[in-house]
């Protein structure tokens, strides 16, 4: 059936899609997800990923690990920007950000850290903490 996956292992083709357990770490922390779509090789028994799977459980992981730390979810980020009529670059530039780094936690790729998290409650609660973080932005542009 996929014959375009082979193990990694033995090379053979004899791979059979499961679900099963799945341990990782992220910064440190175990993260352990109950049921993770993976291959396994019927030949030598090896279980592994293809890069789509590897894609997924990166993303799983991300999101456990999101939920231990009580970080805000991609959506609730995008949500908080909407009400502050922030473009990502504008956020970005707010938090003092490199380029592209909201669009990843608003996709889920890359997690806020519990710093920008903060800040992120902060402004939804108090809008005008968007102009404060401004003033200091170019207090800082400004020479002396
Ligand atoms: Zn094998």
């Amino acid at each position: 059936m996929h014959s375009d996956i082979q193990c990694a292992i033995c090379s053979s083709n004899n791979v059979k899609k499961i679900r099963d357990r799945f341990a990782a770490k992220y910064v440190n922390a175990p993260i352990v997800l109950d049921s993770v779509e993976m291959y396994r090789c019927e030949d030598c028994g090896e279980a592994f990923l293809s890069p789509e799977q590897a894609k997924d459980v990166s993303k799983a992981v991300k999101a456990a690990a999101r939920t231990r730390l009580g970080l805000l979810s991609p959506a609730r980020i995008l949500e908080i920007r909407r009400k502050l009529d922030l473009s990502q670059e504008e956020l970005e530039s707010l938090l003092g950000l490199g380029p592209k780094v909201v669009t990843r936690w608003e996709n889920g790729r890359v997690l806020q850290s519990k710093a920008a998290d903060d800040v992120l409650r902060v402004m939804e609660r108090l809008p005008e903490a968007v102009s404060v973080l401004k003033g200091i932005r170019e207090s800082r542009r400004a020479p002396g």
